[in-house]
This record gives C-alpha cells, structure tokens and sequence, in this order.
C-alpha cells in the first residue's frame, strides 16, 4: 500500500446530465451506483443512453449495482491536456469492469499510476464536487 492520494484538479469540467442520464446523476447524490437494465434483453448497459446496445430496446430499468469491478484496463497520462491538469500528471484513467458486466471510466482514488495492475479488484466511492457526485474507485 502507498500513500497516494487522487484529487481531482479544480476547473476541470463537470458532465453534464443529458435526459437519459439523469436518474444516473440523481442516484449518484444518493451514494447509489445504478445501470440501466433492458426491459427487452435484460442486458445491463453503461454509460446512460436512449437504446439498448445489445437489442436496440428503447425501454429500461434503473437498477443498483454494487460497485465492485476489477480494473480491466487503464492509462498512465503523462501530458496536461486540459489546462486544469497543468502540475496534476501523470495520473491514470482506469476501466473498471463492474462484476455486473458493464465496463466505467474513471480514477482509482489510493493507487498511484505506476502501481495499478489490470485484475486489480476495486469498489466504487463516492466524491462530492461542487454541486455532483461522482463515482471513483479504490482498492477492495
Ligand atoms: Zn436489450
């Protein structure tokens, strides 16, 4: 275990919830990590969307995962291409694959970028910024 701690620099742009993804970022605020689940196939899909990507259904079910997944990829940044990340790099983008399937995008929050190992088994933590809440990762 290190000491590394993730923040996210200040002024880097916040999502913006699109129709579709506004009971996601509703759910976030509760500390509640929810997939979209397809009335038609029952596939679970992630990010928030109008169709289903595995049946092309345009109608689902809001349900709970319980934000365990295992890093199934990640990138070591090492250049600042957002102003805001000027004095932040490197730092990693991780994909998470959640043990429901759907695969995240997002940061490890105690794992520094030279340390992160695929396979690595994570759980999902919740981190108020301004007025969201958004879904970060740590060691399980
Ligand atoms: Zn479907």
């Amino acid at each position: 275990m290190s000491d590394y701690v993730f923040e996210r620099p200040e002024g880097l742009p916040l999502p913006t919830p699109t129709e579709e993804a506004q009971p996601y970022f509703d759910a976030l605020k509760e500390r509640r990590l929810v997939l979209q689940r397809c009335r038609s196939c029952a596939a679970r899909s992630y990010p928030p969307r109008a169709m289903c990507p595995e049946c092309g259904a345009m109608d689902f079910e809001w349900v709970e995962s319980k934000g365990i997944g295992t890093v199934y990829s990640y990138v070591v940044t090492h250049q600042a291409v957002h102003p805001a990340l000027r004095g932040h790099t490197p730092f990693a983008t991780v994909e998470v694959a959640l043990d429901e399937g759907p695969r995240m995008t997002s940061n490890l929050l105690d794992v520094a970028p030279d340390a992160i190992e695929i396979g690595l088994r994570v759980i999902v933590e919740f981190v108020p910024i301004e007025d969201q809440m958004l879904p970060y990762f740590r060691r399980l």
